[in-house]
């Protein structure tokens, strides 16, 4: 059975202070979270990542939105894995499509990243989405078919159990259009069915996430879906009664 997840990614949004308020006020959801089987987390800037864990209840998941593939080096700018750890960061997710359209993330780099990230005993959250242009041209399935096969390359039945994935449709990611649970199911069954057949029945304990303009008023049609597990939330996670909502609204 696949405990639901709600993981809110707030990107380049709030300072460390702002950080610190929502922080302080999410010891009674995680209790409701607790009771009701959901794991419930945050993605905050790197520079939030502290502050955040060092003030939430230790089941609050809090996971950084990117992490590099080696361990220290002359990659200026850059986080590394051990760096995540040593504040006792365990969850990152890797190939969010803004970083793919920005930050040149390819599938090959993703692949590195989650390779690195399993070396340590961390928690990946690897998003996969296609484009307006792919969907309209009916080529979503190609897509992430291929991100799926190379960001998932060469890893083990062992490691893959503790993965997490999102299927976020590009063209759905902060405009408000959602997908329909329909498309959601379909391309998340696709997926499941593309991991059964690289790693085999442990298929079945990867939990895949929808993400795209998932608010409060539209979340529980996704979880009603039997290959969707749960939610990653950007904007609607970033205030703390919206984010409450979508909580209460899913369990
Ligand atoms: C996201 O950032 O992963 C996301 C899905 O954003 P939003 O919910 O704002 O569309």
């Amino acid at each position: 059975m696949r405990r639901k997840l709600l993981l809110g990614n707030w990107k380049m949004n709030k300072t460390s202070k702002e950080a610190l308020t929502f922080a302080k006020q999410t010891d009674e959801l995680v209790k409701i979270a607790k009771e009701n089987n959901v794991d419930l987390g945050v993605a905050p800037t790197y520079l939030s990542l502290q502050i955040v864990k060092e003030n939430v209840s230790c089941d609050m998941i809090v996971a950084s939105q990117n992490c590099h593939f080696e361990d220290y080096g002359a990659f200026t700018g850059e986080i590394s894995i051990p760096m995540l750890k040593d504040i006792d960061i365990s969850w990152c997710i890797i190939g969010h499509s803004e970083r793919r359209s920005y930050d040149n993330e390819t599938d090959e780099k993703c692949n590195k990243k989650i390779k690195a990230l399993f070396a340590n005993k961390m928690v990946p959250v690897y998003c996969v989405g296609e484009t307006l242009t792919q969907f309209e041209n009916g080529q979503t399935k190609e897509v992430v078919e291929r991100q799926i096969r190379i960001g998932l390359k060469d890893l083990t039945k062992d490691e893959v159990k503790n993965l997490v994935v999102a299927y976020e449709p590009v063209w759905s990611i902060g405009t408000g259009k959602n997908a329909s649970k329909e498309i959601a199911e379909d391309v998340c069954k696709f997926i499941r069915d593309i991991l059964c057949d690289m790693f085999g029945e442990v298929s079945e304990d990867i939990r895949i996430l929808y993400g795209g303009s998932v608010k409060p008023d539209n979340i529980k049609q996704y979880l009603s879906c039997p290959d969707v597990d749960g939610a990653l939330v950007g904007g609607a996670s970033l205030n703390i009664d919206s984010y409450k909502q979508l909580l209460i609204n899913i369990i």
